[in-house]
């Protein structure tokens, strides 16, 4: 194996924010969470998933005091946080599903966990608010991300255009071959614009999921879009895929924290 990635980080976003996507590098944990598993859910010593999320946000710039997680459940809830949640996940019990985080309080780091789905994280410098979604094909047939931005505009003020957002790694369009469940879902939402992101192999199809979500901020008016090219399910020395492991792994962690 080659040098050791914990985070991916991005190349747009303006300061005051501190934000990453983890990688399966550079962590302690063991077996089939070998090694950076940030995930307490799954069935992982709790103090390695601690001493992860520790050296997680010893890159990215936060603490595992500091984290918000939730149990992910391929809907439309989103949540709404403040410095009195930090630490939920880790170190009190979740209390609240859903699939999206929002705040405008400093030191909370939104984190949501993938192997696959698409993790989107949003920041508005102006309104000084942050999102973070876990967007996977059930979520993303639900607009779970522009549902997230009409929620930063209600809840602070945030403008569309103003927001910043990035598109992390997650199943791409040449490994997330799918039924055809998946395409009617997304011609249900899109109509004909979802054309662009829909390839048909005989009686399969291959969905890009990037490229939808990119649609839906777009239709949501966020135009500061950037796009981690990586598919966990080809790069698996470096992602957690569902697809290749099943259960048989951890979890990849999207993290973003107001400063
Ligand atoms: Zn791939």
């Amino acid at each position: 194996m080659g040098d050791t990635q914990i985070v991916i980080g991005s190349k747009t976003f303006p300061e005051g924010v501190a934000l990453g996507f983890s990688t399966r590098q550079g962590g302690v944990s063991e077996g089939i969470y070998k090694s950076m598993n940030p995930d307490p859910r799954r069935e992982d010593l709790i103090e390695n998933v601690i001493e992860n999320c520790r050296r997680l946000g010893d890159v990215v710039g936060f603490t595992p005091e500091d984290m918000v997680m939730t149990d992910q459940i391929h809907e439309d809830t989103i949540i709404k946080v403040t410095e009195e949640d930090r630490g939920i996940g880790l170190f009190k019990q979740i209390e609240t599903n859903g699939d999206a985080f929002i705040t405008n309080s400093k030191n909370v780091a939104l984190t949501v966990f993938t192997a696959d789905c698409t993790p989107i994280l949003l920041y508005d410098p102006i309104r000084k608010a942050i999102g973070a979604v876990h967007s996977g094909w059930r979520g993303t047939a639900i607009d779970i991300v522009g549902k997230t931005v009409a929620q930063m505009s209600l809840e602070y003020g945030c403008k569309p255009e103003n927001i910043y957002s990035v598109i992390g790694p997650c199943i791409s369009a040449c490994c997330f071959e799918t039924q055809g469940e998946v395409p009617s879902a997304m011609r249900e939402l899109l109509g004909d614009d979802a054309e662009c992101s829909i390839t048909r192999t005989g009686d399969k199809y291959h969905v890009d999921l990037k490229l939808i979500n990119k649609l839906l901020l777009e239709r949501a008016g966020v135009n500061k879009i950037e796009i981690i090219k990586n598919c966990t399910a080809c790069e698996t020395d470096m992602f957690w895929s569902h697809r290749r492991m099943g259960l048989q792994r951890g979890s990849l962690a999207a993290v973003i924290m107001l400063t």
